[in-house]
């Protein structure tokens, strides 16, 4: 990529905020920044703030997929990283941790550049989640343990048997991530693969590779040894189908829609891969009548307008007790008509892009069915100013569940409001999706908060807050949502897989 086709306007003036440093643009395999096989083939990454053309990209093809996978593979059956230390491996990724904190600002600013994410919020939100994940796993790295098994001869005879179980790495991961928060995503791939001792083929989202390609850099620097992760830019249906089909690759971990989670899993069944699935949702915001309303409708509008609404845990429904519907109604319209849309890194913004003109466009034609269906914008309901790809705030009224926009993930900051009347009628409404990623109970009473937590079909169930992720809380989806879970203890299964060894000791009068 050259500086001078950086951030030019297909037709227009230079951008208006100052760019940060580029990475180089090169795929890293086998321990270098490297030029793909076809290094002809390019794609425009473009600013969602603005429209504008950032740099060209390479599209990478099956053929360094290959490289990559037998890079991989190669490190992962080297004697250099089967036998080194697990505290070792936890200090890659605190080297890792310490350069991506001294590269923090450069880092937040080119994710917003990338992304179209708020600028204050790629400093504090992504860039911290990305800096704390990478440490949290480097102490994983040393603390995985087997167990010792208690074992029962079948037939007694003058001999004992001991029998443990090792936790044993499952081998090459296919990390493949999607855009919304790319540094972070790609951070809970590689981090918890190199802490179990796998190593790691990364694909982040087209849309936003800068960040990884930025990390790979880092990660040479951090001294990681040739082949233990790489990072490949590319097209998703060719790439990320050639790393899935790949026969050396043991594991994927994926973080995407639902729809390519399927294929995923389909596919993996020939060769028995493991797989992670971290899918869409259409989470319930649930604020019952005696809510903290202060608390309450400001938090569920910014649980659908956080990352307008990219997030795949977005309360996108917004069920709310019959007796408080029209003050919360009121609220959450309120809100929705007065954010600021525009720039990333304009610090007046309240909300940014969508990622991009293509995705907006389905999100306007999402919309659209809805209100062909009967549904009302009560807020909303267009595409918003400027020439980023923009698009307002909205709440939906007059829904009902059959519709599409009550049922399939927008992942845009629409919202669909309903009237409940009943613990029932909120257990009905809550769990009447394919999905079951998340949801939040907005109360002041603890028995209806725990016992309807209960009934509802979600991974995660948030009591007065929503959005809140933690690395030491598994995460994963119920239903369409995904298989599998990350973070906490459930990383650590699903990177490793049990061994149980067992062995037959001669007595001699010992026992
Ligand atoms: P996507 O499925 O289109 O793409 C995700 C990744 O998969 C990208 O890297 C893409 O290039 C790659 N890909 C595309 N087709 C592929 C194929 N056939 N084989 C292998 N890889 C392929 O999703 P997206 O539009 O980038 O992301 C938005 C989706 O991600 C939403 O549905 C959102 O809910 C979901 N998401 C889920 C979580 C979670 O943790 N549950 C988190 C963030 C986003």
């Amino acid at each position: 990529m050259t500086q001078s086709a950086q951030n030019r306007a297909p037709d227009g003036p230079a951008a208006p905020h100052p760019l940060p440093r580029l990475p180089r643009g090169l795929p890293l395999i086998d321990g270098q920044l490297v030029e793909p096989l076809r290094p002809d083939r390019m794609v425009d990454t473009i600013d969602p703030s603005t429209g504008r053309v950032i740099t060209q990209l390479h599209a990478c093809t099956i053929d360094d997929v290959d490289r990559a996978v037998q890079a991989a593979h190669r490190c992962f059956e080297s004697r250099e990283w089967r036998t080194m230390r697990p505290l070792d491996r936890g200090r890659l990724l605190e080297r890792l941790a310490l350069l991506v904190e001294e590269h923090r600002e450069e880092l937040a600013r080119l994710e917003a550049l990338d992304s179209g994410k708020l600028l204050n919020v790629t400093r504090a939100i992504d860039l911290q989640f990305t800096i704390d994940g990478l440490r949290y796993y480097a102490g994983w790295a040393s603390k995985i343990a087997g167990e010792y098994v208690s074992h029962s001869p079948l037939v007694p005879e003058d001999a004992v048997y001991r029998a443990y179980t090792q936790r044993r790495p499952v081998g090459v991961v296919a990390g493949i991530t999607p855009w919304n928060f790319p540094i972070g995503q790609a951070i809970q791939k590689i981090a918890p693969a190199i802490a179990f001792g796998c190593t790691v083929v990364l694909k982040p989202a087209l849309e936003t590779s800068l960040t990884a390609l930025r990390l790979g850099e880092l990660i040479l620097e951090a001294g990681f040894p040739a082949g233990a992760v790489n990072i490949i830019t590319g097209h998703g249906p060719e790439i990320g189908t050639a790393l899935v089909n790949h026969p050396l690759v043991r594991k994927i971990a994926f973080t995407g829609s639902t729809v390519t989670g399927q294929n995923i899993l389909a596919s993996a069944a020939q060769t028995m891969k493991r797989v992670t699935l971290e899918l869409g949702g259409k989470s319930p915001a649930i604020i019952l009548a005696d809510a903290d309303l202060d608390r309450a409708i400001p938090g569920a509008a910014a649980a659908i307008f956080a990352n307008s609404g990219q997030i795949c845990t977005a309360g996108s429904r917004l069920l709310i007790e019959a007796p408080i519907y029209d003050k919360v109604m009121e609220g959450v319209c309120d809100i929705a008509r007065n954010l600021k849309l525009g720039s990333a890194f304009d610090p007046a913004t309240q909300m940014g892009p969508l990622i991009s003109a293509r995705h907006r466009s389905r999100v306007a034609a999402m919309v659209e069915a809805g209100l062909a269906e009967g549904a009302s914008a009560v807020a909303g309901g267009c595409p918003g100013e400027g020439d980023g790809w923009f698009y307002k705030p909205t709440v939906l009224a007059g829904v009902s569940s059959q519709m599409s926009v009550m049922q399939e993930e927008i992942f845009g900051p629409v919202v669909c409001a309903v009237r409940v009347d009943d613990a029932a009628d909120i257990v009905r409404m809550a769990n009447d999706t394919p999905f079951g990623l998340a949801a939040s109970i907005w109360t002041r009473d603890l028995d209806r908060a725990h016992l309807l937590a209960e009934r509802i079909d979600a991974g995660t169930v948030w009591l007065n807050t929503h959005n809140v992720l933690d690395l030491a809380m598994p995460f994963g989806g119920h239903k369409l949502s995904g298989l599998g879970h990350e973070f906490g203890n459930e990383a650590m299964k699903s990177f490793t897989e049990p061994k149980a060894v067992c062995m037959r000791l001669e007595a001699r009068g010992l026992v």
